[in-house]
This record gives structure tokens, C-alpha cells and sequence, in this order.
């Protein structure tokens, strides 16, 4: 196990200063930011459980388990997505095509539907292709604090939608189940910047006492949510007395750098130790750390000790981060696309090593794996292969967004009996799921681009012609 517990810390000249690092981490640490190299003294390097580099899956296999219209909206995007310049022209055209448009031809390969009915449907096409659960997210967004939304409305959607898609999905699968560990949680996933009105100036001001008004606000609205699922997960836990995973899980997404730092962690640590006491055996809420920032391991590091001290446990979901292309302070990012995957995989191993030597009294409670690498997910795979019923892996989930690395979800599913996948299903007013989709062909241009394009049509065309 690597165990972060160790107070001993390294000092590591990092662009930003100087900073502490807890010792049990550093070592795997990687700082390949542009100004400063790593002063460690031990050489930074992918984990040493990380495999071999893996070729990603080609499209074929899972493309055979599409629909004619889902085959062609497929072979558009491939379009869209041939090349660069065809790429950029698509996403500065985007929010002109016509509703209706992206209706038909987009929405249903990446979002779950409009109304609750619509995302029931989607959960249950979901399982028959192997995936048992969903992380939910009602797309109504306002970063900039100028739609004027009504966030009393998403809030009570947002608690409706545990109710009206995923007990339901989820009750019917316990009922039927052999093992009821093997099937993951239903996750709702909290936007803090739909959560309050003026959300930057909430988050950014989140400690000040001026703003106490809105941040407890904006607390109040994720605890109400979040409230809920703690109350179903006791509920059914006295049905289920043997499930080691929670039920439903509260996630709290990661936004921008700035609003990170001054107000989204400490939103998360204020959750946490409301509904991740270590008294209740399953957790309730996860948080996100952002694994391209190269300042992350040593804030999750610094997160861990503060829970082992204050008696609550984390609940992580770990990703690289949306905001590559956007992030207006690139200075905090890992320069190389290397030093990212490197911190990921090492942050994401110690979690899991963690989870399977420590079960129920891991201070990391539960790990989302979420990820469209292909590496990434198989290292995790791995390290939970060999595994049987324990808590450990019962608490370890591998997520990717709806429509994106289908071909990967499909291999870990059909060759390495993978049980605890799910997608990421954004749903909502038809709007509010545009500007979702243009949000993503722009954050995640890169992986579209290596998921699609030429391959793509090519794959799609010979399913198509049945070749
Ligand atoms: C279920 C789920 C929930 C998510 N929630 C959030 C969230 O709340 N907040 C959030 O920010 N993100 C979130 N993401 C992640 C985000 O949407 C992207 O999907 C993700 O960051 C892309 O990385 P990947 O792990 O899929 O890896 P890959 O598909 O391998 O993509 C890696 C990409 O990372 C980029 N990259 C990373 N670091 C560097 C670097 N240093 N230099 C150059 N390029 C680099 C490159 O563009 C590269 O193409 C979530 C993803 C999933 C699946």
C-alpha cells in the first residue's frame, strides 16, 4: 500500500514556490512544468504497475451493437471530426445549426433525453449493453452567473431524478442480482457553478466572511441533494445489509483552477464531513480532483490527512480535467501530456492499493476512475482483477461520458469482465444540452479527435456494408 499517512515532507521547488509535500506521495510526484524541473530526489516515473503502452481498441466491435441511426450519426461526427481545421470550423459553427438538428443526429449518441422518461430508456439500453449504472447530470449551467436560472428548480429535479431514474434502474438490478456488489452506484453529479447564483464571485470569495450569505447558500443547496442520498443509502442499507458499496453517491464536479482552489475544495471537505462520517459504512458524496494540475496529488495528499484527522472519509472521482484549452492560467497545468498521465496513474493506484488493503476503513471510502484512457482504465482493471468480494473493489467505479471511448467501455466489458462501468448521461431542457455539447467538442476537442475522424467513418462504413 502506498500510504499517504506519512507527516515527513519533501520540499519540492515547484513554478509556484517552494512547496511541502507529504512524504508517502512524493515520490511518485511528477513536476514537468515548464519553468522548474522536480528537485526529488528520486526520479519521477509512470507507476510501476502501470502496463506496457496499450493500443486503444478499435471502433468495430461495439459499432456492431448500434442502431442504423445511431451508425449515422456516428459517421457525421466522424465527419466533423476528420481533421483540425474541419474540427475548429464545426465548433465555430455549432451554435448556429438548428435545434431540431442536434436533436435527431447528436443529442442521442451524448445525451440521456429531455425528460426523465427519455433517461430511464437510456439506463435501461445502458444494461443491456453491460453498463449497470449512470452518474447523472442535469445539464442547466450558468458559470458566468447571467442566465438567471431558477436554482431552487434544479435542486428539486435534481432530488427527483434519484427518485424517478435511478432508484428505480437500481432497485430492479438488486432484486435480480447474484452478487448485488457487482453492480455499481447511481451517481448524481452537483455542478457548483449551477448551484448559486453568481457562482465565480461565490467561489472565489467562498472564505470571506462578506459572502458568508451565498456560500451557505450554495452549501445548503448541495447538502439538500446530497441529504437525500444519505437518507436512501441508510434506508437501503437496512434492506441490503450486505451491499459494501453506497447505493447512490452525491458528486461534486470539478470547475476551473481559481474557483477550485478558493472554493470548490473546501466545499467538498464541508460535504464530506457532513455525509462521509467514518461512522456510516458507505459514503455519500464524492468530490474532484483534477489530475492535469500539477499541484493535485499534493492537495488530495493534504485532503487525506485532514480526513484521517477531523474522523470523515473523502470519496474521490479522479479525472485529467476539462479545462486544458480554456484554463486561463496554463502555468498550473503539467506541461506535458506525459506528467499528466503520470501523476494520474500513480494518484489513481495508491487510491485503489489503498481501498483493497484498508475495505471499509480506507480514509479514501470510494474511487470514480473517470477516464476515456485506455491505460488508464486497464491499470485499474488490473490491480482489481483477482479481487472477489471485497469492499475495496466494491468501492472502485470506471466512468466515461456517454457516446465518448465507447470502444474502450466495450473491450473492458466483453474481454476483461469489467462489472463496475458507467456513463456519464447528461439530460435536460434541449438548450441547456447544446451548450453541454459545444462545451465538450471544445474541452474535449483532443479526445474526440483521437476517438473519431478518418478511423472512424471507415469503421462505420464497413458496419454499415456489413463487410
Ligand atoms: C465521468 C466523468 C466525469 C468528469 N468530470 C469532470 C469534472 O467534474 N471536471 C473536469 O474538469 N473534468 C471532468 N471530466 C474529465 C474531462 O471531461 C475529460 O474527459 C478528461 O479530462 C479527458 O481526459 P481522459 O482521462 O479522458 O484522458 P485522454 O482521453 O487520454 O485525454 C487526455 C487529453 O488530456 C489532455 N492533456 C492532459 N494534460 C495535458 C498536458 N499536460 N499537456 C497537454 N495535453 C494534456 C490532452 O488534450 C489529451 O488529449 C470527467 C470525465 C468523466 C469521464
Amino acid at each position: 500500500m502506498l500510504s499517504l499517512g506519512s507527516r515527513a515532507a519533501i520540499r519540492t521547488a515547484g513554478r509556484n514556490g517552494v512547496r511541502s509535500v507529504p512524504m508517502g506521495l512524493t515520490h511518485r510526484f511528477v513536476s514537468q512544468t515548464n519553468a522548474t524541473k522536480s528537485t526529488l530526489a528520486t526520479q519521477p516515473t509512470i507507476h510501476d504497475a502501470a502496463p506496457a503502452h496499450l493500443t486503444t481498441p478499435a471502433p468495430d466491435a461495439h459499432l456492431k451493437t448500434l442502431s442504423k441511426s445511431e451508425l449515422f450519426s456516428l459517421g457525421m461526427i466522424g465527419m466533423c471530426t476528420i481533421n483540425k481545421p474541419i474540427l475548429d470550423l464545426v465548433i465555430k459553427l455549432f451554435p448556429f445549426v438548428p435545434l431540431f438538428m442536434v436533436k435527431i443526429f447528436i443529442s442521442p449518441l451524448y445525451c440521456g433525453g429531455d425528460t426523465p422518461a427519455e433517461v430511464v430508456e437510456t439506463g435501461k439500453r445502458l444494461q443491456e449493453r453491460g453498463i449497470n449504472n449512470m452518474m447523472l447530470s442535469l445539464t442547466i449551467e450558468d458559470a458566468e452567473g447571467t442566465k438567471n436560472i431558477d436554482i431552487n428548480h434544479i435542486v428539486s429535479e435534481t432530488i427527483s431524478s434519484v427518485h424517478t431514474i435511478l432508484k428505480p434502474l437500481l432497485l430492479e438490478q438488486l432484486e435480480t442480482a447474484e452478487d448485488i456488489n457487482s453492480i455499481p452506484p447511481g451517481y448524481i453529479a452537483l455542478k457548483p457553478s449551477a448551484l448559486v447564483a453568481n457562482p465565480a464571485k461565490v467561489l472565489l470569495n467562498f472564505g470571506k466572511p462578506e459572502w458568508k450569505a451565498q456560500r451557505d447558500d450554495l452549501v445548503s443547496n448541495c447538502s439538500r441533494i446530497t441529504q437525500e442520498v444519505f437518507n436512501l443509502n441508510q434506508e437501503l442499507l437496512a434492506k441490503y445489509p450486505e451491499r459494501k458499496s453506497p447505493f447512490f453517491v452525491s458528486t461534486i464536479d470539478a470547475e476551473k483552477y481559481d474557483l477550485q482552489k478558493a472554493g470548490v475544495y473546501e466545499l467538498q471537505r464541508i460535504l464530506f464531513s457532513k455525509f462521509n462520517p467514518v461512522s456510516s459504512p458507505l459514503i455519500s458524496c464524492v468530490g474532484t480532483w483534477q489530475l492535469y494540475l500539477a499541484d493535485s496529488a499534493a492537495d488530495l495528499a493534504r485532503d487525506y490527512e485532514r480526513a484521517k484527522k477531523e474522523g470523515y472519509k473523502l470519496g474521490l472521482k479522479l479525472v485529467r480535467g476539462a479545462y486544458i484549452h480554456s484554463e486561463p492560467n496554463r502555468d498550473v497545468i503539467y506541461a506535458t501530456r506525459e506528467g499528466t498521465d503520470a501523476n494520474y496513474n500513480s494518484v489513481m493506484t495508491s487510491a485503489i492499493k489503498d481501498l483493497l488493503a484498508n475495505g471499509e476503513k480506507s480514509y479514501y471510502g470510494h474511487l470514480v476512475v473517470a477516464s476515456h484512457n485506455y491505460e488508464s482504465q486497464m491499470l485499474a482493471t488490473k490491480l482489481l482483477q483477482s479481487q472477489e468480494n471485497c469492499a475495496g473493489k466494491a468501492n472502485v467505479t470506471l466512468a466515461q461520458l456517454l457516446g465518448m471511448s465507447d470502444n474502450v467501455t466495450h473491450d473492458l466489458l466483453t474481454h476483461h469482465n469489467a462489472k463496475n462501468i458507467i456513463k456519464y448521461v447528461p439530460w435536460g431542457p434541449p438548450v441547456e444540452t447544446k451548450d453541454y455539447l459545444l462545451r465538450r467538442l471544445q474541452e474535449n476537442g483532443d479526445a474526440v479527435r483521437a476517438d473519431n475522424g478518418l478511423p472512424l467513418i471507415k469503421a462505420v462504413l464497413k458496419t454499415a456494408l456489413h463487410l
